[in-house]
């Protein structure tokens, strides 16, 4: 069965690549299916969380790069407690540091690493904190008991959300500079009925 908090096995290779977007809002559908539904840092899902939740987070903040603002490749999907924690610092990447291998959430939320650049990002964003741990220990909780006696609300709370979006329909103003990732997005694997009911 899929753990709620396990980390990606792998480094994440960006997919898309829309270029032109005015404003960093803009490029949240990309995002979305760029990082799978949820936060980089702490793993929160969408199906978790209220609407309105996360947003783009910037890993090489504005104030410091004005330039990389509305650079697709700058953006990171973050909750917004994360993205408010991180602030302007500079952080180590998320997408190369936390890892199945080298980071673990154990069944009572306790976050584990033996990697330093890992335990300096988990300690900046305090994702070893009391508040933390309690939180993943209750998701641990529920998702464990959704799996026994409600595999409807099971595969709600662990899949992946209704409202897939349809990246095929957008028209970024400069372009994609990575097309072929359309195709291996959530939206179109589920017309191909390829998407898996959990992840
Ligand atoms: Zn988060």
């Amino acid at each position: 069965m899929t753990f709620p908090f396990d980390y990606p096995a792998a480094q994440h290779v960006r997919r898309h690549s829309p270029r032109g977007y005015a404003d960093y809002s803009s490029f949240r559908p990309w995002l979305r299916d760029e990082f799978s539904f949820r936060c980089v840092y702490c793993l929160l899902r969408e199906q978790w969380a209220r609407h309105g939740s996360f947003g783009a987070d910037h890993f090489l903040a504005v104030a410091h790069h004005p330039q990389k603002a509305t650079d697709y490749d700058n953006l990171l999907y973050a909750c917004v407690t994360c993205n408010a924690v991180k602030s302007d610092r500079l952080l180590p990447n998320p997408v190369r540091v936390l890892l199945r291998n080298s980071v673990q959430v154990a069944a009572d939320g306790h976050i584990h690493t033996d990697d330093a650049a890992a335990a300096h990002l988990i300690e900046l964003l305090g994702l070893d904190s009391d508040h933390s741990n309690e939180f993943r220990m209750l998701w641990i909780g529920i998702i464990a008991l959704a799996a026994k006696h409600d595999p409807a609300l099971h595969r709600r709370l662990m899949g992946f959300p209704a409202d897939l979006p349809n990246l095929a329909r957008l028209r970024p103003p400069g372009g994609n500079k990575r097309p072929l990732g359309i195709e291996e997005s959530h939206h179109a694997k589920k017309l191909r009925g390829t998407l898996p009911d959990f992840y």
